[in-house]
């Protein structure tokens, strides 16, 4: 059954198939087939060939490749770290669905990184970009880049937020602990 405008479809929904058209706003591609991201309406444009989803939500920011994402590390393990996407830069209104996207090690920072923990650590704030979409659980984020990385630490002995200690160092004001980050030159502390 083809998807047509103004179809109402759910994240995870079938729409098209990645030969016919160009995934577009509020949808993701997996192997080929391309889905919806969100709870929306469909928006299917044949003659520039390209599919997006307009969320029917009344508080619509959506996530695509590019935007730029404030979040919090909620895991590091291994090659990748995982962020809990809050919401995209320059909006205020909190993202409607829940999104959480992963750095890997190799897009962390510029140059080589030994181990993810010397760029993130849990209850840091970061700010990211998107890199890929491939579904709900599947979105990729970078942070190399100046004004990319971490916004706010959170020293890991005692939860304090710590101040810019130098280039890609941070120090604990409460307990003065010493850590390494991929700061961001915007960083808040
Ligand atoms: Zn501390």
């Amino acid at each position: 059954m083809k998807v047509k405008s103004g179809d109402m479809v759910f994240p995870g929904d079938f729409l098209a198939v990645s030969e016919e058209v160009l995934p577009s706003e509020g949808t993701y591609d997996e192997d080929g087939k391309i889905k919806s991201l969100v709870v929306g309406e469909v928006s299917r444009d044949d003659r520039n060939k390209s599919i997006k989803v307009i969320s029917k939500l009344n508080t619509p920011p959506t996530l695509k490749r590019g935007s730029r994402v404030i979040g919090e590390v909620i895991d590091v393990r291994g090659q990748r770290a995982l962020v809990r996407i809050h919401s995209i830069k320059g909006n205020r209104r909190a993202l409607a669905t829940y999104f959480v996207g992963g750095v890997h090690v190799s897009q962390a920072r510029k140059g080589y990184l030994s181990k993810l923990t010397d760029a993130f650590r849990i209850g840091d704030i970061v700010e990211a970009r998107v890199t890929k979409i491939m579904g709900l659980d599947g979105i990729d984020l970078q942070t190399s880049g100046r004004d990319l990385g971490v916004i706010k630490a959170m020293c890991t002995r005692c939860r304090h937020f710590m101040e810019v200690n130098g280039r890609d160092e941070v120090r604990c004001p409460n307990c003065e602990n010493r850590e390494k980050r991929k700061l961001s030159v915007n960083y808040e502390g």
